[in-house]
This record gives C-alpha cells, structure tokens and sequence, in this order.
C-alpha cells in the first residue's frame, strides 16, 4: 500500500498583508472557505491564525470559536491552532482558546531566537511548562515547531519532565532568519536527533519551499504547504492557498504515495477526534 502523506495547509499567518497577496484569507468567514476549499483539494489539516479587523495578528478566542465552528460544520478537517499569533500577546492570552476550545492540535514552538528582523520570538521556560501541561490535560496534540535543532533537546526535556507525552509531532520549520536555514542537509541533520517513533513533517519559508517539500516525502515525512509560509507558487506568480495544496498533491501522487485523509491523520497522529 502506499504510503499516506499529511498535508498541512497553513492558511493565513500572523503577520502578512493582503497587499502582499490579496489570497490571503483574514476573516474568519474566508479562512474557513480556504479550509473548506484545501480540504477539498487533499489537505487533511489546516493550521489557522486569526487576525483582528485591521488584519493584525490576535490571540482573540471568541474568533478562534467563532472560525473553528464555520469550518467544522463543513467538513472533517482536523483544526490545528496556533499559540503564536500576536507578539503583544501575554502567555495566558496565548492559552486562552486551548483553555475554551480545546483544538484537536495545536502549535508548540520549543524555543525562544531572533526572528529577524522583526524581533524575538518569545517561548519561555515558563511559557512552554504551563501550555504543555494544558494541552495534555485538554488533550490537544502538540505540534512541536522546531526551527533549530537544540529545540529538539528542549522538547525532550520537557517528555523527560512529564510535561508532554511522547511520542511527539514534529513540524520542522525551515528558513526563518535566526532559526536553521532551508537546506536538505539541515533537515537530516534535524531526522538524526528525531526520537524513535515520532511522526514528522517539514516545510521551507519562501524559495526553500519546494526542495524541503520533496525531501521530505523523500525522507518518509509529511509537509506543509500554504500562505502562512509561502506566498508564491512559482518566481513572480503570487500563490493561493488552494493551488498551493493542488501542486502537494500532485506532486504525491507522482511519488506513488497518497495524500492522508483526516481519518488517517486522526490515526497517524492519535488525535482525540472529530468533534471531540
Ligand atoms: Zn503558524
């Protein structure tokens, strides 16, 4: 049988504007259209950011609720949530919608570094301790984002600690100034430290896209395609979400695999449920 490849579509990010892509969807009505729409075109996860009415990044729950329902009463997709969407935002308004909504996955960046240029990427010590502990008591997948490889270690610190339950996905983010650059010698640099039984994906930011994407389903991993992460489909043609996750498949399907349903992926990842 062939293997079966989870695509996550990371719609719309904290921080680009629509002038920078008008198909990025900011609304919650049309971040779940692009749901809806990826979801038909193969994706099996989407991980969602909410912005506020002048298009910033919030943390803001009652949005989170409000997008999360519109997308669930169309289809199965399983939500993944970010915890990062408004660098004003203080550790227990990151939390919040976890706390409320209980997300079937959401996002656990295992480490603090310069996002350069626009400032530090803040995950403290005390941050990650007390949203691990939440999500395992609300059951919610972490999804560990990794954008350099002593995040790894802090990862294990925290399974070694009782934090969070092994095994762990991981969802290596590649490309970001400050974190590991875009390269495939880096990400199996990264799969040598991966612990035994861990399921993986990887994506690059910008023109890493492409090549990261395909040693990925190389290496036996799953990937990540979307606006969030990528806002061209090729040199000077602006992406959309959609066509975006069409290429993933395709380019799947050429590899002889296929892409993950949300059942496979609720299995894959052992995730509590549709609407659980
Ligand atoms: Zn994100």
């Amino acid at each position: 049988m062939s293997a079966k490849v989870i695509i996550t579509a990371a719609l719309t990010g904290a921080v680009t504007p629509k002038e920078k892509n008008p198909h990025i969807p900011l609304t919650p009505e049309e971040i779940a259209k692009d749901a809806y729409d990826c979801w038909k075109a193969g994706a099996s996860v989407v991980h969602i950011h909410m912005r506020d009415e002048n298009g910033i990044g919030t943390m803001d729950a009652e949005r989170f609720e409000k997008t999360a329902k519109l997308i669930s009463d169309r289809c199965d997709v399983v939500i993944n949530m970010t915890t990062s969407g408004d660098h004003r935002a203080t550790d227990d308004q990151r939390m919040l919608h976890i706390e409320k909504l209980a997300p079937e996955m959401a996002s656990f960046d295992a480490g603090s570094f310069n996002w350069m240029p626009a400032g530090v990427f803040m995950n403290s010590p005390q941050f990650l301790e007390k949203l691990g502990r939440l999500m395992m008591e609300k059951n919610v997948k972490p999804e560990i984002e990794v954008f350099d490889s002593g995040m790894m270690d802090i990862a294990n610190y925290y399974v070694e600690k009782g934090v969070i339950k092994a095994p762990l996905h991981y969802q290596f983010v590649l490309g970001v100034l400050g974190g590991m650059s875009a390269s495939v010698k880096n990400l199996v640099y990264l799969l040598d430290k991966l612990p035994q039984g861990s399921t993986w994906s990887a994506f690059g930011v910008g023109s890493g896209h492409l090549p990261i994407l395909m040693a990925s389903l190389g290496m036996g991993g799953h990937i990540r395609v979307g606006l969030e992460d990528n806002i061209y489909f090729s040199k000077g043609v602006l992406a959309s979400n959609v066509s975006l996750v069409e290429r993933a498949v395709r380019i799947i399907k050429e590899a002889d695999k296929i892409p993950a349903t949300p059942a496979d992926t609720r299995q894959i990842l052992g995730l509590k449920g549709f609407g659980k």
